[in-house]
């Protein structure tokens, strides 16, 4: 009843697939009060008042851009890489080093914003270089995916957003959650991703949408994560079932994956949940839902709260992923 109270009629989150074969833009999204701002101030950029946390999990091998790498990572690459290093400056690149663990945020900013507002002819002089670099070395695994990025943005800043994000890759069945105001960027693969109602995405790179590099350099946090910290743990509840509950009030999502060629149980059961909750079916060789309904591989379905649901003469791979409110 609470939650009828708090989302009315709506379920307060989007849940879809998603294939990504390019870089899907450097972005951030807002928290709820910028949100609100940007939402009555520039409408026709930000459409929605509403934040946007969300959450991937991986069904094949995906990779991604997300939270700013550890400080020490990012100095090491703009050391190592002259043409980083030349456009930051070789004086802010000393500030940053030398600064202390709580100063090291404000160099950070400082040095992730002079980089965005550099010239584009020299950006893509750097970036050419870096190429014939790449080009020369095969054995180095970042010039690698930093060329892999820049050459399907050609001469894009946000190639250099590789230098100062963690490079995220997530094995099929594990999670990223972005929470709102940090950057990522998917790169590849397939992912089942879930957020919160809102369609405001501020970009700064690696897209030919409309831009907004000063509002996305003033809204990050700029505090570095480890990827450890970032991939998000599932809880197993049966063995069939994992939940991923992030700490947002509007999903946690269940992977159900069950081999109906070697179980000998054969029927699941989907309890009655407090929220509404969409299924969708990744895979399905053959099963039946209460019991006449033949449940199909991509079909998307509506479960009602409160209501419970029995999955039966289950063969081959079963694999849903079931969306509701957290509790
Ligand atoms: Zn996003």
């Amino acid at each position: 009843m609470d939650i009828y109270k708090k989302y009315g009629h709506q379920l307060p989150f989007l849940f879809k697939v998603l294939s990504v074969n390019k870089p899907l833009s450097i972005q951030v999204h807002p928290d709820k009060s910028l949100a609100g701002q940007l939402f009555k101030t520039r409408p026709e950029h930000y459409p929605d008042s509403n934040h946007k946390p969300e959450m991937a999990i991986a069904l094949t091998p995906f990779t991604g851009l997300a939270y700013f790498r550890p400080h020490d990572e990012i100095i090491n690459f703009a050391k190592r890489y002259q043409q980083l290093g030349d456009l930051i400056g070789i004086d802010l690149l000393a500030e940053y080093e030398s600064a202390n663990e709580n100063d090291r945020a404000e160099c950070l900013k400082k040095c992730f914003v002079k980089l965005l507002k550099e010239p584009q002819e020299i950006i893509a002089d750097k970036i050419k270089s870096l190429l014939e670099m790449a080009a020369n070395d095969n054995g180095d695994n970042d010039l690698k995916i930093f060329s892999e990025i820049a050459s399907e943005y050609p001469g894009d800043v946000g190639s250099f957003a590789y230098f100062f994000l963690n490079h995220v890759k997530l094995e099929p069945g594990q999670a990223l959650f972005i929470d709102v105001n940090q950057p990522h960027c998917y790169l590849s693969g397939d992912c089942v991703e879930i957020m919160a109602c809102s369609d405001n995405v501020i970009r700064a790179g690696l897209t030919p949408k409309y831009k907004d590099v000063d509002l996305l350099c003033e809204t990050m946090t700029y505090k570095p994560k480890s990827i450890d910290e970032i991939i998000l743990k599932p809880t197993l509840k049966d063995p069939f079932t994992c939940l991923y509950s992030p700490s947002v009030d509007e999903f946690a999502i269940e992977k159900i994956e069950i081999d109906g060629n070697q179980s000998k149980t054969l029927e699941y059961r989907f309890e009655g949940l407090h929220s509404a909750s969409l299924l969708i079916i990744i895979e399905c060789g053959s099963a039946r839902i209460n019991p006449t309904v033949k449940l199909k591989k991509s079909n998307i379905y509506f479960i009602p709260p409160g209501l419970n649901y029995v999955v039966t003469e289950i063969e081959g791979k079963f694999l849903a992923f079931r969306a509701f409110i957290r509790q």
